[in-house]
């Protein structure tokens, strides 16, 4: 029995495992711990999600490469708080058939290491800059705490990381900017609602000066960070000696940022618009985003499959990816439950009445409303559902969000909000690391940061911990 949507407080994780899995975006069974496949519907998602990102990245001036995958053991240690930080989770080759490896080579984690020590050729004049790359590659990590599919792995398949280098410091802070924008229209194209923090020093990437995430809220009240910018400084320029020449004839170190997206945005995207019956997929996203359904009966099956087929065409001939499901051994109710439990955004119906009327019956899959469309409308009619549908998405994604986000300044109250898992608080605080960390202690949660998309004046407020002076306002969460 899988839990209903009003049960997800709780079960969101058997709904989230369970659908996947029936709805053939994701198996989990491969008998290697924290790794999981893409089967092709799932892959397809995952195709299309990456050409969104793809095409902002392009627009803004990134360039794609490719970096191997293996990074030497002494270029991997040349940051030494990057190091420090992910030492715990590298995977390691050290055997390269029955001969040890004089040099260990690990499995990148993540690439900015790797990407300096060839920066440090590629690099050398004022005019090289900015420079801007990304690649989509596989990273991996040693999970120690539970893995789960798509949001914990030890084998991360579709990291997004752009790096960037810079003359200065402002250009490396204009570039940040410029990736909060990028990021934040992939994820409104996906609907997938976002909290931008910059996480306090002691969350921050390993080796960068400081972090700003994205996170959503998952039906369960727990934030997921779904997206991650920092700025690196010179910390790592220094470290692998990049320099470039300014035009009065000295050398400087560059300033470089990172950022990157995992297929926890997949999960982001399955969790918050999924419901009782399965995937609810944005058009944009969806492998499929219309399918035909006849209602045959005897006498009339001509006539209706004669429809379907002219409507199948006019979809097909506004690039609309359409599929007519002709299947004579399944009935209609049992092709519904299937294309609903994929998320197909819209499904029509024809039957003989509809081909009487000259009209088809469009269902909307986030709302199951039915809409009659006349024959002549289609190709007007159809996209601007599929539009409507999505803007809808986004805006109760973005609604629940809103619901689900509490401001208090009683340290009570915060405790019982998130132990209640209902969703993310917002209070003072002074600022102070150990303060902040106590804070975490007693909630029993984590602080994402100091807001970036709030506006709050913290004058008069007193920090929820220790009742001094509030700097800031932060935001604390159960987290994944
Ligand atoms: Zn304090």
């Amino acid at each position: 029995m899988i839990p209903p949507r009003e049960k997800w407080s709780t079960k969101f994780n058997e709904w989230f495992r369970d659908v996947i899995a029936r709805a053939e975006v994701y198996d989990y069974r491969y008998p290697v711990k924290g790794v999981g496949i893409w089967p092709p519907y799932g892959m397809k998602i995952r195709n299309n999600v990456i050409s969104i990102i793809k095409k902002l990245l392009d627009e803004t001036g990134h360039e794609e490469v490719l970096f191997p995958m293996l990074i030497p053991e002494d270029i991997l240690r040349k940051e030494s708080e990057h190091i420090r930080k992910f030492e715990e989770e590298v995977f390691w080759v050290t055997y390269g058939g029955k001969r040890k490896l004089e040099r260990r080579l690990a499995l990148r984690p993540t690439s900015e290491t790797a990407i300096m020590e060839m920066w440090k050729l590629w690099i050398k004049d004022h005019t090289d800059l900015p420079f801007r790359i990304y690649q989509i590659v596989n990273i991996f990590r040693y999970e120690t705490k539970a893995t789960q599919p798509m949001i914990r792995l030890r084998e991360v398949t579709t990291f997004k990381e752009a790096h960037t280098a810079h003359a200065t410091m402002e250009d490396a802070e204009k570039q940040v900017r410029t990736a909060i924008e990028i990021y934040k229209k992939f994820f409104d194209e996906l609907c997938i609602p976002y909290m931008i923090s910059r996480r306090p020093e002691w969350d921050k990437f390993a080796g960068a000066v400081y972090t700003i995430a994205f996170d959503t809220l998952m039906p369960d009240g727990r934030a997921l960070q779904i997206g991650t910018v920092h700025n690196l400084g010179q910390n790592f320029s220094r470290a692998f000696e990049v320099t470039y020449l300014k035009p009065d004839g000295t050398h400087e170190y560059v300033y470089t940022t990172s950022y990157g997206i995992s297929e926890r945005v997949i999960a982001a995207l399955i969790g918050i618009h999924g419901d009782d019956h399965g995937l609810v997929l944005p058009y944009n996203v969806a492998p499929i985003q219309v399918v035909i359904v006849p209602i045959p009966y005897k006498e009339s099956e001509e006539e209706v499959f004669s429809l379907c087929n002219k409507v199948l065409e006019a979809l097909r001939s506004i690039g609309l990816r359409v599929h007519l499901d002709d299947r004579d051994d399944v009935t209609p109710g049992e092709k519904f439950y299937y294309w609903e439990l994929k998320g197909v955004p819209l499904r029509i119906e024809i039957g003989p009445r509809d081909v009487a009327q000259k009209c088809v019956t469009v269902s909307r899959r986030d709302t199951l409303e039915r809409i009659i469309v006349k024959v002549d409308e289609i190709k007007e009619e159809i996209p601007k559902i599929l539009e409507d549908m999505r803007n809808d998405m986004r805006r109760r994604a973005r609604k629940w969000l809103e619901e689900h986000t509490f401001f208090t300044q009683n340290l009570e109250e915060a405790v019982k909000i998130i132990e209640d898992r209902r969703g993310v608080v917002v209070t003072p605080w002074c600022g102070n690391t150990d303060c902040g960390l106590s804070i975490e202690d007693n909630v029993n949660g984590r602080i994402l940061g100091t807001p970036l998309d709030m506006d709050v004046d913290v004058k008069g407020m007193k920090c929820i911990m220790c009742n001094k002076d509030a700097k800031t306002v932060i935001r604390i969460s159960k987290t994944y």
